[in-house]
């Protein structure tokens, strides 16, 4: 008897254990906004490859696909982030859903630090949209 019911033990432990993995193995991706998402949160704008980002818009916290998204969907105009608020975890990437910093982002070389997959380079023609990047000193 006593065997059996340390089975049974052994085996509700397993059974929480891999409830318990799972549930970190998956964790929850915040809400993105955009039009035509996919699920690498590429939009109907932005839809290359490497188009995976979303970014948190320092205006209202919401995460969207792009600039153009946040338009479409927001009542009141974009705001880029100080520079002051860099380490805030403002960009999701689309591949493996971690968030990075904006510094983390803007140091990664176009690249997923943790997954590795590649983000658009040409993004930082619109950085200025959303990270309030300083002027570049003469
Ligand atoms: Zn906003
Ligand atoms: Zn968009
Ligand atoms: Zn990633």
């Amino acid at each position: 008897m006593a065997f059996v019911s340390s089975c049974l033990l052994f085996f509700s432990l397993c059974l929480c254990y891999s409830q318990f993995f799972v549930r970190h193995m998956h964790p929850p991706t915040p809400e993105v906004r955009g039009l035509n998402l996919d699920s690498q949160t590429r939009c109907f704008h932005y839809h290359g490859p490497a188009d995976i980002i979303a970014i948190k818009m320092k205006c209202c916290g919401i995460y969207y696909a792009c600039k153009d998204c946040h338009d479409a969907f927001a009542d009141h105009r974009l705001e880029p982030w100080p520079k002051s608020e860099w380490h805030t975890q403002a960009v999701l990437c689309g591949s493996c859903g971690s968030e990075l910093t904006i510094s983390a982002y803007l140091q990664s070389n176009s690249r997923c630090p943790r997954c590795r997959a590649a983000f658009n380079p040409c993004c930082c023609n619109h950085y200025h949209l959303y990270f309030a990047v300083p002027p570049e000193s003469p």
